[in-house]
């Protein structure tokens, strides 16, 4: 196996014309790090297509980054999924992160399918490669979707995305690497042979990561609340403490023979920056 640690950085589209300019020093800064592909999101309900579009072709053109464009099915028929696929190949992009998105009215509302859209992430990984020979990553549960009834029917739809032809799954945010090591047992378990790359998420805000983990079915560690316990109000000190624990975390999935890690960026170069820098000489 090789020494090696690969990174890969997610973006996400800013709302404003000050925070893109954040967006490109962070990108700029980032770049030195020289990341195996960086990804941009896309806004709930396909609310920044055009935005997103903007970041990556911008930065399959102007960087030497490799963008992958995130993709939901959500609020669009599969006609406008598909010409927004296709813009992406003329564009020489060839990577695209396949989602279905969250449902409409918030994570662990019902999800509704448009009739003439995608149903979900698979039937979006069968479209794309109608198109293209896209690279394409899908998202993985170490902790169970919350909308799936059970792990099999989790594991089941991770199957068949990646029979649809998706190559590597990237993981929601995990704080407790125990989860995630039984995950890959069962991924091994229902032939699942792909990188099940671990999508880490620095803890910038704690009262915010704990919200979102709440609606998305992450265990949050007794030991993290400890760690972030009176430091609401201190933002310097979060900072430290964030990019100590992302450091640790990744010292023990190295140590069990994880090579390939996705940082949620949050388009906060210092912190990314920092920890890469503490990553880059791990072996
Ligand atoms: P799917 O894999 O389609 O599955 C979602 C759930 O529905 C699963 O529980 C599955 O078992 C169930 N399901 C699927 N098909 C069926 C069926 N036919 N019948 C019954 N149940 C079914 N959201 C965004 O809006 N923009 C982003 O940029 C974005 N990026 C993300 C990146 C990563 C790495 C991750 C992990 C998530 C991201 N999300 C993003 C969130 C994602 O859109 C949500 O988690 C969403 O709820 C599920 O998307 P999915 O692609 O996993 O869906």
């Amino acid at each position: 196996m090789s020494d090696k640690l690969n990174l890969s950085f997610e973006f996400f589209p800013p709302a404003n014309e000050k925070m893109q300019e954040k967006l490109w020093v962070c990108v700029k800064r980032l770049e030195e790090i020289k990341p195996r592909f960086v990804s941009v999101t896309y806004g709930a309900g396909g609310s920044t297509r055009e935005r997103t579009h903007k970041i990556v072709t911008h930065l399959a053109q102007n960087t030497s980054m490799i963008p992958a464009a995130h993709l939901t099915c959500v609020d669009a028929s599969r006609d406008e999924i598909d010409q927004i696929v296709q813009k992406y190949w003329d564009d020489g992009v060839r990577h695209i992160v396949a989602l279905r998105g969250d449902p409409q009215a918030g994570i662990g509302e019902k999800y509704t399918p448009r009739a003439d859209g995608y149903a979900n992430a698979e039937a979006l990984v069968h479209g794309i490669k109608k198109i293209g020979d896209f690279e394409i990553s899908v998202a993985a549960y170490p902790e169970q979707h919350p909308e799936s009834g059970s792990l099999k029917a989790d594991m089941d739809n991770l199957k068949a995305k990646i029979d649809a032809g998706a190559s590597q799954a990237i993981t929601q945010m995990f704080f407790d690497n125990d989860l995630y090591y039984r995950f890959l047992d069962e991924c091994e378990k229902a032939n699942i042979n792909v990188p099940i790359i671990p999508g880490i998420a620095p803890v910038i805000n704690f009262k915010g990561t704990k919200n979102f983990a709440k609606k998305c079915g992450t265990t949050i560690p007794a030991w993290l609340d400890k760690r972030f316990a009176g430091l609401d109000d201190d933002e310097d000190t979060r900072r430290l403490v964030a990019a100590s624990v992302v450091v640790e975390q990744v010292r023990d999935l190295y140590a069990h023979g994880v090579r390939d890690y996705h940082i949620y960026t949050m388009n906060r170069a210092e912190l990314t920056y920092a920890i890469s820098h503490q990553l880059e000489n791990i072996g």
